[in-house]
């Protein structure tokens, strides 16, 4: 039976130049609406966070809408289908795509997409949608492996990183990866079979890469930025190529403000190894999502990929699941339960 009352978080501060604040975000009532034409409602079952919804709070993001101060966070999610207006769904189906942090979300059916047979509506969120397709695309894309080649990634660790790092193995490279903490270290190379794996907190990452990459890097996937970024340019392969997917290291610092870290010293290691840097971002490879989708559901259910996740538990702790991000708290895809299915 569906309430006629739910909860919802919505927007009260923005974030910029400084960290997420408890006070960011107003925990509200709202009336759960009925869909209209080509609409869905949807119960959710799992919200999913990403670094980047930081950046849509303070309307950094030029990709997407502007948010507004009390309005309702914006986030992906995936739940079960309680009625149907657009063609393509029926109550009972499993659904995902952005439905923001609410309880139960009224949506166009065009901004959904219904789970593969197969795949759990964990692993949806981990694999499928925003993280799967950035680090499908990112990677065969603008890194495009070659087999023997040493790929290195920064964030390893994390939901996108984790997952770069597995696809590289079937591609056929030699991966290492960058990470904080002996235990995400550990998983990294214990149980995703990276070959390398170091640990920026405590290791000297240079000195390591030094080491692990004795030939150079390949691809550079990097979502962090900063020092580590700096460090791996100091270690190119000849047309090394640098994917810069993401980078957490800078955003808690406001991008117009003198505060900002300047650009990496070593950039000039493009020249002499003719590498070159490009940005991803995933809305702008909308025509390859099917290809994604695909392929990324194929190896899930061939036991090929692992979908780890950190799953929290309550509505009531949406930001503070938010703020493990920045806290490097999560190993794997960091998702909240917020209803059984
Ligand atoms: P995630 O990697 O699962 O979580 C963030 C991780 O970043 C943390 O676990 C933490 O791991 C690390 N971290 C946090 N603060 C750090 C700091 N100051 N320095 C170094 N590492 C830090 O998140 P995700 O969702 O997979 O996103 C990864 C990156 O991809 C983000 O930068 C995100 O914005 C980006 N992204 C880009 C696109 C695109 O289209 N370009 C799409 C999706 C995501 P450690 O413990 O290892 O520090």
């Amino acid at each position: 039976m569906t309430p006629d009352v739910q909860r919802q978080w919505l927007v009260a501060g923005r974030p910029a130049g400084r960290p997420l604040e408890p006070t960011d975000f107003n925990l509200a009532e709202a009336p759960v609406t009925e869909p209209g034409a080509d609409e869905v409602l949807v119960r959710t079952a799992y919200l999913g966070f990403d670094p980047a919804q930081k950046s849509w709070m303070e309307n950094a993001a030029s990709y997407m809408n502007p948010v507004e101060l009390g309005g309702v966070m914006p986030g992906s999610g995936c739940g079960v289908v309680l009625q149907s207006r657009h063609p393509d769904f029926a109550p009972g189906d499993l659904a995902y795509g952005h439905l923001g942090w609410r309880e139960f979300a009224t949506v166009p059916g065009a901004d959904l997409a219904k789970a593969p047979a197969g795949v759990s509506a964990s692993a949806v969120l981990s694999v499928m949608g925003g993280t799967g397709r950035t680090a499908y695309l990112a990677l065969m894309k603008v890194g495009k492996p070659v087999a023997g080649d040493t790929l290195v990634i920064s964030g390893a660790a994390g939901a996108t990183g984790s997952l770069v790092g597995q696809l590289g193995k079937i591609a056929g490279c030699r991966v290492i990866g960058i990470a904080g903490g002996p235990e995400k270290c550990a998983w990294l190379v214990d149980e995703l079979g990276f070959d390398g794996a170091i640990d920026y907190r405590n290791e000297k990452v240079r000195t390591r890469l030094r080491e692990l990459a004795p030939g150079g890097i390949d691809i550079f996937f990097d979502n962090v930025g900063g020092e580590l970024l700096n460090d791996a340019l100091a270690r190119l392969a000849p047309r090394a190529r640098v994917v810069i997917c993401g980078g957490i290291s800078r955003y808690n610092f406001d991008p117009r403000s003198p505060e900002m870290p300047p650009g990496p010293r070593n950039y000039f290691n493009l020249v002499f190894t003719g590498a070159t840097i490009q940005g991803f971002l995933m809305p702008h490879y909308e025509r390859d999502f099917p290809e994604a989708d695909a392929r990324l559901a194929d190896w899930i259910r061939a036991g090929r990929i692992q979908a780890r996740a950190d799953i929290q538990v309550g509505f009531e702790n949406a930001p503070t699941t938010l703020m493990r991000l920045f806290e490097g708290r999560n190993i794997g895809k960091q998702l909240l339960k917020v209803a059984d299915l």
